[in-house]
């Protein structure tokens, strides 16, 4: 039997929805109104509910949702943010582009996220504000991190990205832990657009008001600039299409954490090292990452046998050529240098049928036998 499974399959998930989202986007188009109106308001509603959020507001994208929310608290030159060491470039990206410092954390050996015990470490009267990032759907340990952000006064940016619905064991979301959540929409997330797009959520109206103002290049009212800002908006057509797509995502999470339990089961014996899931809490499985000490041996294995695989993430921000200027030496980062030469993420959506999965099962078993 000839079996391929790519590591993420839209066309799978569009199938499903295409009777709902094509009238959709057509009213958009013959209502030529692609700023702002009434889908994007409903949206911004309807998905502030789902996060369980006092306030959320569409915007271009997840990179400009930390952007806009640094740049709402005011976070510039001078300034220090500390940031897990292993995530997405944009975590550490978008601190540099606004002439703040990134101070970079190890990670925690199981849970892959910042580990709040060196935090404070890493805390020096510059500092302003933690990202914690809710890597690969998982939060971070959120209480810590509150902890310490109340006892050093420093703002809390949840970078959640990866973690739409995630929550901790008393059900409280992602995103409404910090001062602003960041989320995206970008199409491989688990709620994604057609394009670009993202969110930004806060529980403080005042935060609320003023990255109103700045994803409209801080102008109140329109044409009177309060502030410098950019424009950071979110489309009607993508708020059109999340719209849509937001009433699937319970469905498609339980998918996802339907697979991972599959394969949890299944790659019980064997070598290589399943994800860690912290009792009690909702992981979304933005990705289903193992660890192999024969990684690159392993990701050539499944691409020869037509399983779709990824390296998430390859190289930790102090190797970042970018980032050389900040002084951090290759070694410094032991956990998560360890991680990013080990970890592979393999295919965890929804739409996986049961052939699909059992072909990966073996294909793993066999590797690793
Ligand atoms: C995807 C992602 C981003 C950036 O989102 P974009 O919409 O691609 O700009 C930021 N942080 C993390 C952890 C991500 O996974």
């Amino acid at each position: 039997m000839f079996i391929t499974v790519p590591l993420l399959d839209l066309k799978a998930q569009y199938a499903t929805l295409r009777h709902e989202i094509e009238p959709v986007v057509r009213e958009v188009i013959e209502s030529q109104y692609f700023i702002g109106g009434p889908r994007l308001a409903a949206f911004e509603k309807n998905v502030a509910a789902y996060c369980q959020s006092s306030h959320a507001l569409g915007v271009s994208s997840g990179t400009d949702a930390l952007l806009l929310a640094l740049m709402a608290l005011g976070i510039g030159a001078g300034d220090e943010v500390i940031v897990p060491v292993y995530s997405f470039f944009a975590t550490a990206g978008c601190v540099s582009r606004l002439g703040a410092r990134p101070v970079f954390v190890d990670i925690d050996p199981k849970t892959y996220n910042i580990n709040p015990e060196l935090i404070e470490a890493a805390i020096t009267p510059k500092t302003r504000a933690i990202i914690p990032v809710h890597l690969f759907g998982q939060l971070a340990d959120m209480e810590a991190i509150s902890h310490i952000a109340r006892k050093h006064n420093l703002f809390i940016i949840e970078d959640a990205a990866q973690a739409i619905g995630s929550a901790d064991e008393k059900g409280r979301r992602a995103g409404t832990f910090g001062d602003i959540g960041c989320f995206s929409f970008f199409p491989s997330k688990n709620l994604g657009g057609f394009g670009d797009g993202g969110l930004v959520t806060t529980q403080n109206e005042e935060l609320h008001t003023k990255m109103l103002y700045l994803k409209n290049h801080g102008a109140h009212p329109k044409y009177y600039h309060k502030m410098i800002g950019g424009n950071f908006r979110l489309d009607a057509l993508q708020a059109a299409v999340l719209d849509v797509k937001l009433k699937y995502l319970d469905q498609w999470t339980a998918g996802r954490q339907k697979n991972a339990a599959f394969y949890n089961k299944a790659l019980a014996s064997g070598e290589l090292i399943r994800p860690f899931a912290v009792e009690g809490y909702r992981h979304i499985y933005n990705q289903y990452t193992l660890r192999s000490q024969r990684r690159d041996d392993l990701l050539a294995y499944l691409k020869e046998n037509n399983i779709g695989c990824e390296v998430y993430y390859p190289v930790t921000f102090n190797n970042q050529e970018c980032f050389k200027p900040l002084g951090y030496k290759s070694g410094d980062f032991p956990v998560a240098e360890q991680i990013a030469r080990e970890a592979i993420s393999i295919p965890v959506y929804p739409e996986l049928n049961d052939d699909q999965k059992s072909y990966v099962v073996e294909k793993l078993l066999a590797f690793s036998a």
